[in-house]
């Protein structure tokens, strides 16, 4: 395995660590190397799981934005979890079997190398797809083309996207393009209260053809996990944007008839932390990340559950996605919940 491990950066040493440990179990690769001054920084793929691309696929990403640790901490925390079980596990195997399972924890290392959002040519990679919002996304925080030095920065005009972005969706043609089945998830912080689970669009109101799927995932989500918190609802509910790169995969898996790509993003409502511990505010990692170990702890914990439960939902999804008969029933539901339409 090549890779720079530096002695300060802990998520990176954990992801290699959990790496050597899995040896010949894991299959991975370096998707591209970033470099920050001096340092040059590996991105990472860990995939686990049958290669046959008759099996479908469940992916979980982390740390597009370098300031959101906690989102390359869930993921690293399940992967974890996955890799230590692979010794006696018999289940578990069996259920590798079916499925194939990639992750991509630190996507933007450079970005959490120096404690930023964007990566390290300030560009904010959740706005650099080549997508523009159709309506009404909001000044600056919608993405912006003025400068590199403000946030939610596209990069120019025109230009091949960012390294990082390019390297996800090569992982994303390799591992799930291929194959008919899909769920990806991204895992953020930042936004509001609730723990919240988003899926496409971000740049329009216009639902996607996929909602029959998520809806009917929603359901057996709520049937698993009665006690759950998430609201489950399109990320263009809360606010639009430019660029956005599930938006950008998500249309090009819909260019194949017959394959079904469902990209969600799990934002951790990091204001309830702050708000439990306000002198987090006066921290910039405090906005975005728990600071508390026992905190951490319940966050990394509460999160697992859902990660592998959508790893189990890939791996039966023949079970649960809506038949042709059922699939516009399910349309309607959609649309009532979502979506404010009347029921007919
Ligand atoms: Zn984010």
């Amino acid at each position: 395995m090549r890779g720079v491990a530096h002695s300060e950066f802990p998520e990176l040493l954990e992801l290699e660590a959990i790496i050597r440990e899995g040896g010949s179990r894991l299959d991975t690769q370096i998707a591209c190397e970033v470099d920050v001054g001096n340092e040059k920084f590996p991105v990472h793929v860990v995939a686990l799981g049958n290669p046959s691309p008759d099996v479908p696929v469940a992916g979980f990403f982390g740390g597009f934005h370098g300031l959101e640790r906690i989102g390359t901490a869930v993921v690293l925390a399940y992967l974890r979890s996955l890799v230590g079980r692979l010794h006696w596990d018999s289940v578990l195997h069996r259920q590798l079997e079916s499925v194939r399972l990639v992750f991509m924890p630190m996507v933007n290392p450079g970005g959490m190398w120096r404690g930023t959002r964007a990566n390290p040519n300030g560009v904010d990679l959740m706005r650099n797809a080549p997508l523009d919002a159709l309506a009404g996304a909001p000044f600056l925080v919608g993405g912006q083309r003025l400068s590199c030095r403000l946030p939610w920065y596209r990069g120019l005009p025109g230009t091949p996207m960012e390294q990082e972005n390019e390297a996800v969706c090569r992982v994303v043609d390799q591992e799930f393009f291929g194959r008919k089945f899909g769920i990806a998830l991204d895992c953020h912080s930042g936004f509001g209260t609730s723990d919240r689970i988003w899926f496409p669009y971000a740049h329009t109101v216009q639902p996607i053809d996929h909602l029959p799927e998520l809806h009917a995932l929603m359901e057996i989500h709520d049937q698993a996990n009665p006690n759950h918190r998430y609201v489950f609802e399109p990320q263009s509910r809360q606010y639009l944007a430019h660029g956005d790169l599930w938006d950008y995969l998500y249309q090009r898996a819909c260019a194949k008839p017959g394959r079904v790509f469902l990209p969600l993003t799990l934002e951790m409502g990091s204001w309830l932390w702050v708000k439990k511990n306000p002198r987090q505010v006066f921290s910039r990692q405090g906005i975005f990340n728990p600071l508390i170990g026992h905190r951490q702890q319940r966050v990394l914990r509460r999160h697992l559950s859902w990660l592998d439960f959508l790893s189990r939902a890939a791996c039966g999804h023949r079970h649960w996605i809506p038949g042709d008969d059922v699939r516009e029933q399910y349309r309607e539901r959609a649309l009532q919940h979502w979506y404010d339409k009347p029921p007919p």
